[in-house]
This record gives C-alpha cells, structure tokens and sequence, in this order.
C-alpha cells in the first residue's frame, strides 16, 4: 500500500510538473511572437508616416538608409507588384510581389498581413504592408522565434529545475506516503473504537469491534469445552489415546501415560512399545477398528482403537484404554468355580449311581441293603448340602441384599445357632458356650446366622469329644465384635490363607467324613463382605482355631 501511495502522489506531481512546463513553453511562445508581430506593425506605422511628409526626392535614400539599420527586412513594392528595394536581397532579382497576399491586401484596403513559413529552415515569418501615398507599398518582415529553438535554449535549466522539483516531489510524495499510512500502522486491533484516525474508518473498525466481540465469546466457548474435556479426561480411570495421521500423539490423559508408561507428546510409539498397542493402533490408522487385550504390570487392559474421521484429520485414531483386571479375574472364578460345582456335584452323584448299580443288579446280599440305601441317602444329603450352599452363595453375590438390612441383636441370633447346633454338639461331645451382651448390627439376618452357623459348624466338626466351642459377643465403643473359638485340631499355617476359598479344605476325608462341602468358610467370607466387616482367623494345630468377625457399629448405638 505504502508503495503504491507513493507512486500515485509522485506521479501526480510529475504529471503536473510536465503539464506545467508545456503551458508555460506554449505561452512564452505566443506571447513572443504577439509582441514581434506588434512591434513589425508599428515600425511600419512610424516609416510610413515619416515617408509620407518627406519630399519626394529624399524617400528612396530614406528606405535605403533604414533598410541598412533597421533590424527588420524592409521592402518597397511598386503599385503593379515590382520590388523597388529590398534590405535583405537585391530588388531587381526578386520576382513581382503583386500576388503576396499582404502586397495585395495592402494594395486594396491601405494594410495586410500575412505568416509563411519557410520551406528551407520551417521557420514563420511575419510580414505586414502599409500603402504609401506615392501608392506603392512598404513592407516590413521579422521572422519569429522558432518553437523548437527557444525550447532547445530553455531545455538546460528546464531540465535543471525539473529533475529540482521531481526531487522535491518524491521527498513529499514520501512524507506524504508516511502520515497516511501511519494511522493505519497504529490502529490497535484489539480496541478498535479507541483509536482516532480517520473518519472513513469508524464503519471498519465498528465492525471489526463487532467481530472481535465474537471471536473473544467463541474463543471463550472453546476454552471451556477443552477445560471441560481435560477435567473429564484427566479423572478419567480409562486411558484416552489420540493418535494423528502421521503418528504424532495429539493427546493423552493422565490414565493413558500411566497404564502405557511412556511420553507423551511425540511418537505413538514413545508412548508404548507393547505389540498389541502397536498393533491396534495402527490398524485404526489404515481405517480398521480394533480391540486386544494387553497385559502390563500385572494387570490386563482391553485396547479399543477406532478411525477418528470427520472434524479430525483423516484416519487419525482414538484408542481407548480399560482395565479389566477385575472383571477377569472374576471371570477366571467363575470358570473355576463351575468347574469345581460340577466336579463336587458329580462325585456324590457317582456314588450314589454306583451303589443303585449293585444293588440293581442284586450283588448285595439282603442284609447289607440297609447299609447301601443309607450310604445313598448320606450321599444325597451331600447333594443337597451342596446345592443349598451353592444357592446361598450366590444369594450373598447380590448387592440389592444391603438394602434389606436391618438392627439386627448378633447376640440372641447367637443364642438361636447355640440352641440348632446343641445335639450335634452333645453327640460329638463337645461343649457349646456363649457369652457376652447383647449389641446391634445392621445386617441381612439370613446371612449372619449362616454365618455363625457355620463358623460354629466348623468349631464343632473340627474338633474332638471332650472340646469346647466359646462363642462371644462383644459391644465396643465403635464396633461389635464377634468371635468363635475351640480347641479342635487347628489348622495349619500354610492353609490359613486358603481356607476362604472355594472348595478348599485342608483334609479332604476330614471334611467328606463331616459333611462339608468347602464352602462354609467361602459363605462366612462373602457374608462378611456383605456387612463391611474384618475377618480374621488364629490358629495353632492341635490347639485350637479363633474366628474373629468384627462388625461397624450401628450409627445410633455408637452416640449413645
Ligand atoms: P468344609 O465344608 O469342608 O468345612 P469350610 O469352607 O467350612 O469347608 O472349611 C474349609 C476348611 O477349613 C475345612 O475343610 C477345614 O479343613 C478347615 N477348617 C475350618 N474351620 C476349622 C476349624 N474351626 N478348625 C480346624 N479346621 C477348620
């Protein structure tokens, strides 16, 4: 702009310099040759009146004498044309001056004018002719300044004076060029309506006022979304990948660089170089989704990468990274656990199957058969244990229990187990005591006597003729604790971690011989879960076991 600015000013002046000059040339030229041919007509006006009043006989030497002074060419011209005396050329070789338009003129109306040019040098001459009163004709001539010649003298110091002002001209051209163009270089963007400059500007800057307004409420629009969306991302438990066209990662969460373990900010693969990431990823890159899973640090990720198409680059990938170690893991219990449903179902189903055989196929002798049908009916009382546990533990999976809970007094549920387990304790001998007060807990109470019930069912099975089993209630100041305790065979300590697992029995002729089932231990554990509270188990072989159940408080006992 600036540039072109300058351009128009300084051409303008030029122009207008030139222009200038061709007038002044042009009006110099005619105000010389106006003044030549005036000055030609009263030279004429002065030698005729002279020549007029003079006698007769002095008039030739007279036009003689001027003709040798006079600076103009003087010529006399007889009436019938003939040239009588010329200043500028011998008279009798100049041929009849009668058809000269000036002669003629001068001839018939008294003067006459006339401008030739000439054929040799193109210059113009003026003539003019005044009729004497001897009736010939006295004519002056000058030739006038030529156009050409006065602009080649004028051309130096023309040429001088313009090269002079084209100078000048550019200088403020130039300074011109920069006070227009500086309120522009000063206009600040941001505040438009602060700025004095032109006026022609105020619809301009209002506008860009009105766009900036704009620009600032969508710029603020997009910041929140992103800081929404880094809040979201960054609480995030799952890892958010996302990965453009040429591999760069153009974000990741806080979850992603901690499952992945890499950098951020460059290489897809600076980030992780696990195959099945690599793989993942860059199958969503050539446009394919796909999921693997990948193990990292103990733990098991499902890696889910999808083409990001539309608003995003093309093909760049979104990978989204979830920890299912949980859900696997339980999984893996639940594959284990049907497995270990069937195998325990099947065993007593065998058996039962085996003994109908033989009797069936009447191997038994008469007397023996009561002891084969009691063999089955312990075997299907097995079965039916089994089934009932196994209904009861999948009852305690169900989180909806919490909301059935209620005060439960853990010490009269208690006295309830006490009074059910009493024969089977008086028949292996062994002494069922209960102390302590009574204390609230919130529970399901379905749930807490099987647990008791069990945990008891186990002091009881578990031990030997003459034991006891010491069941006790205690309120504390923030908790009601509950423990079960006997002097039975003790477990020992490489299986006290185990115990509470499915199916797991330290002795299994032991526990086939006492009707368990190995999952007593596994209800008391889930049963606990349920009610948030710590299990916790002591034991010594040969000396005793201690179960020890620690419930919460309930919130109203514990102000009281
Ligand atoms: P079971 O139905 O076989 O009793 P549990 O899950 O109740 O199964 O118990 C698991 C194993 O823990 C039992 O087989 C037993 O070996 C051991 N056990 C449980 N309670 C006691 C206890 N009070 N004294 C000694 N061993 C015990």
């Amino acid at each position: 702009m600036r540039k072109r600015v300058f351009l128009s000013i300084f051409l303008c002046a030029a122009v207008t310099l030139l222009l200038t000059a061709a007038f002044t040339e042009l009006f110099l030229y005619r105000s010389a040759s106006e003044s030549l041919q005036s000055e030609v007509r009263e030279e004429a006006a002065y030698i005729a009146a002279a020549f007029d009043t003079m006698e007769t006989d002095a008039r030739e030497a007279y036009i003689a004498a001027l003709g040798e002074t006079a600076a103009n060419r003087i010529t006399r011209i007889a009436a019938d044309g003939e040239v009588l005396f010329d200043s500028a050329a011998s008279a009798p070789q100049l041929e009849n001056h009668l058809n000269r338009p000036e002669v003629a003129s001068a001839i018939a109306n008294g003067t006459g004018e006339d401008r030739r040019q000439s054929e040799t040098l193109g210059e113009y001459t003026y003539y003019y002719a005044v009729r004497l009163s001897d009736g010939s004709v006295l004519r002056i001539a000058n030739t006038e300044p030529n156009p050409y010649g006065l602009w080649r003298s004028s051309f130096g110091v023309l040429a001088a004076v313009a090269a002079l002002v084209l100078l000048l001209a550019a200088v403020i051209a130039w300074l011109l060029t920069q006070s227009i163009v500086r309120p522009f270089n000063e206009i600040d963007l941001r505040h438009p309506l602060e700025n004095h400059t032109y006026a022609e500007l105020s619809p301009l800057l209002s506008r860009m006022e009105k766009q900036n307004r704009e620009i600032d409420a969508q710029m603020q629009m997009l910041r929140a979304r992103r800081e929404e969306f880094e809040v979201i991302t960054s609480n995030m438990q799952e890892g958010l990948v996302l990965v453009s066209q040429d591999g760069e990662v153009l974000s990741a969460n806080a979850a992603a660089v901690r499952i992945l373990s890499g950098t951020a900010g460059g290489s897809y693969l600076d980030l992780c170089r696990d195959k099945h990431y690599i793989s993942v990823v860059e199958s969503a890159l050539s446009g394919k989704a796909k999921t693997k899973k990948m193990r990292r640090g103990g733990r098991v990720y499902t890696l889910a990468a999808t083409p990001a198409q539309g608003t995003l680059r093309e093909n760049a990938a979104v990978l989204f990274i979830v920890d299912v170690t949980d859900s696997e893991l339980s999984e893996k219990m639940r594959r284990e656990f049907s497995a270990n449903v069937s195998h325990e179902l099947k065993t007593p189903l065998t058996s039962i199957l085996g003994y109908a055989e033989i009797i069936g196929n009447g191997l038994v002798k008469a007397e023996d058969i009561p002891k084969f049908t009691g063999r089955i009916q312990k075997e299907a009382a097995r079965l039916l244990t089994l089934i009932e546990d196994i209904i009861k533990l999948s009852q305690l999976d169900e989180d909806e229990l919490r909301a059935e809970f209620v005060p439960v007094d853990l010490y009269a549920l208690c006295e309830t187990v006490v009074q059910e387990l009493t024969p089977k304790a008086q028949k292996a001998q062994i002494t069922l005591r209960l102390a302590g007060e009574s204390a609230l807990v919130s529970g399901f109470e379905p749930s807490l006597f099987e647990m008791v019930h069990n945990l008891c069912d186990n002091a009881i099975a578990y031990n030997r003729s003459g034991g006891f089993v010491q069941i006790t209630v205690q309120a504390e100041e923030e908790c009601v604790r509950l423990s079960v305790a006997d002097n039975g065979i003790g477990i020992a300590e490489e299986h006290i971690g185990r115990i509470f697992e499915r199916f797991y029995r330290v002795d299994k002729s032991h526990s086939k011989e006492t009707g368990g089932t190995g999952l007593g231990l596994s209800i008391v554990k889930h049963a606990a879960l349920l009610h948030d509270a710590a299990l916790s188990v002591e034991s010594e072989p040969q000396v005793g076991t201690t179960v020890c159940v620690v419930f919460k408080k309930l919130a109203a006992e514990r102000k009281e």
